[in-house]
């Protein structure tokens, strides 16, 4: 899956702009895993409603994963990026367990590691900074393998083309919302067809009926 979630969508496509409206029928649609194949199948004739979206923007995570790997290898972002990630875990569960005082939410936490609850926001802060830093290291990292082509094995080869699309169905559950985009390789050529396939509850949604 191409989807990074440090990608900035350009357009971006969250719960509360489900498109589809009360003009269109339930239809039932039952789309399973996530192929292209099946969406394409399914694109017959029923009430779905298609739209375009924004191509996802990595130029910066480009420029980014790039420059650290040149300046430091995959190996030093990788360890600082887990150790950066599990030392904000235990920050924030100390953070929260000193803000909680009397109501521990983790009652076996050592209590050396509890603080004054008047700190505890500071060290919540702090926590969460180091969770997305550790992220964030780790996204570069992961970006390099994400952008392989896998015909060329060349990396920061697959870029997107073409135009996004998203299609939205009523479905017994929920909204089904398909986002297929297309990648190709900039050396060889290699085209590649994905399709991220989300339901979106019910209650989640402005158009329950
Ligand atoms: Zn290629």
């Amino acid at each position: 899956m191409l989807l990074l979630e440090t990608g900035k969508l350009k357009n971006n496509h969250r719960d509360s702009s489900i498109r589809i409206g009360s003009k269109n029928k339930f239809q039932g649609d039952t789309v399973i895993g996530d192929h292209a194949k099946i969406v394409k199948k399914k694109i017959v004739h029923d009430s779905s409603i298609n739209y375009p979206i924004g191509k996802i923007d990595v130029t910066n995570l480009e420029k980014s994963s790039i420059w650290i790997i040149n300046k430091y290898g995959e190996k030093k972002p990788i360890v600082v990026g887990v150790i950066s990630m599990s030392t904000s875990i235990i920050t924030i569960l100390s953070g929260l367990n000193s803000l909680l005082e009397n109501n521990k939410l983790i009652s076996w936490f050592p209590s050396w590691l509890t603080i004054p609850s008047n700190y505890a926001i500071y060290v919540l802060i702090v926590g969460f900074v180091l969770l997305s830093f550790g992220a964030y290291l780790l996204s570069l990292v992961h970006y390099k393998y994400d952008s392989q082509c896998l015909k060329c094995k060349k990396h920061y080869a697959m870029r997107e083309v073409g135009t996004p699309n998203v299609r939205e169905v009523k479905a017994l559950d929920g909204i089904k919302r398909t986002t297929t985009r297309e990648h190709k390789c900039r050396y060889c050529s290699f085209f590649k067809k994905t399709a991220h396939i989300e339901t979106v509850p019910y209650e989640h949604t402005n158009n329950s009926k």
